[in-house]
């Protein structure tokens, strides 16, 4: 009993935080400088992307409509992309012990050349079947193609630091199928360095960086140095915790091999490698 009020208490403190705690930045217009993330042109990215709104569930013609648009979004900003199919189950689900199968189609772009370790942008494409899924991932592959842009404008096609990927997999609402499919090429997964995966629950609120991978110390200090009004908490994890829901980046965490970072809708956010998983988290 005293752990369900402690809880309580908790979720009572986040909420006063979301509403009270913090100052949010107005979004940027679509007229906002090339090399600027837009709210309003990831939007219409959006807006786009939905065409006539339909719920599009892994398997189904509307989520292969999905796909097409995406791939035309990619095209008309010359970013190669292709589609991967496969057959592939995911059996590391926390919260019940079924094993969802599939056979999904994941896209893969490459964003940016570069040695080493890859960057590794993640959302999903598919969506629940009772909904459009515009926030739920529509949202986050709005972002992704945003970001995707101003990082074009500003250059990085020639070059990056480190290799930039975008990621938008399929059958993320049947069970973290399409990031379970990308996982089982091995080479595939040997080129993840770090991932930003971009979630949403609900339709409405503030982004906040709400779960990273353990050892995240260097990350968050990161963060903190580059992202103007941050949004995040320890609290949020640690509930996430007791939560039944997984994302694409439950495989991804445990592959042990990458840190990542997950947030919700129209703001940019951060987040790369840092110290060994192993390591004690340090949420900031
Ligand atoms: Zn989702």
């Amino acid at each position: 009993m005293v752990r369900i009020w402690a809880l309580a208490a908790l979720a009572a403190a986040i909420w006063l935080l979301s509403v009270f705690g913090q100052a949010r930045p107005g979004a940027l217009p679509a007229d906002a400088p090339l090399t600027q993330f837009s709210a309003a042109r990831a939007d219409a990215a959006l807006g786009r992307i939905l065409g006539n709104q339909a719920p599009h569930p892994v398997g189904s013609a509307n989520a292969e409509a999905v796909r097409a648009r995406i791939l035309g979004e990619l095209a008309a900003m010359d970013v190669h992309a292709v589609t991967k199919t496969g057959m592939t189950c995911y059996s590391q689900r926390r919260w019940d012990n079924n094993i969802p199968c599939g056979t999904v189609t994941n896209i893969v772009a490459g964003v940016a050349p570069g040695a080493g370790k890859a960057i590794l942008l993640l959302a999903h494409s598919d969506s629940v079947a009772a909904g459009p899924g515009a926030g739920d991932d529509g949202s986050g592959v709005a972002i992704l193609l945003e970001v995707i842009r101003a990082l074009k404008a500003r250059g990085i096609e020639g070059g990056a630091e480190r290799p930039v990927i975008a990621l938008f997999t399929d059958g993320e609402e049947a069970g973290m199928l399409g990031a379970a499919h990308y996982l089982s090429d091995p080479l595939q997964r040997a080129r993840i360095g770090a991932v930003i995966n971009v979630e949403a629950r609900g339709n409405k609120g503030p982004s906040y960086l709400f779960q990273t991978s353990a050892g995240n110390g260097k990350l968050i200090d990161l963060y903190a140095a580059r992202v103007q009004h941050y949004a995040t908490s320890s609290l949020y994890g640690e509930i996430y915790k007791y939560m039944p829901n997984d994302t694409d980046l439950t495989p991804m965490l445990a592959t042990g091999a990458v840190r990542f970072c997950c947030y919700r809708r129209w703001r940019p956010c951060w987040c790369g490698s840092g110290l060994p998983p192993t390591a004690k988290s340090s949420w900031a």
